[in-house]
């Protein structure tokens, strides 16, 4: 039951999995495996990572208003996936 997406969603997720209390992976929204938590996988955690990277290297690093731009734009992108 995924009514509207983005934040409502992903509350929904967390209190929605009663099973252990995991958070779901916030890549792909999989379970979460212990060896790689908070991700499901070495390769979600990977992607993740790329994010990151991609963020800072397309930044210059001495601009915090783009620095800032950059972000929302890396989380409007996360929201987006499912
Ligand atoms: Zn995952």
């Amino acid at each position: 039951m995924v009514a509207g997406g983005g934040l409502l969603s992903q509350i929904g997720l967390s209190f929605d999995d009663e099973s252990a209390g995991l958070m779901p992976c916030p890549i792909c929204k999989d379970e979460t495996a212990t060896d790689h938590s908070p991700f499901c996988s070495r390769r979600c955690a990977d992607v993740d990572l790329g994010r990151w990277l991609n963020g800072s290297y397309a930044v210059p690093s001495d601009d915090p208003e783009d620095t800032e731009r950059a972000m929302e734009e890396a989380a409007r992108d996360a929201s987006k996936m499912h």
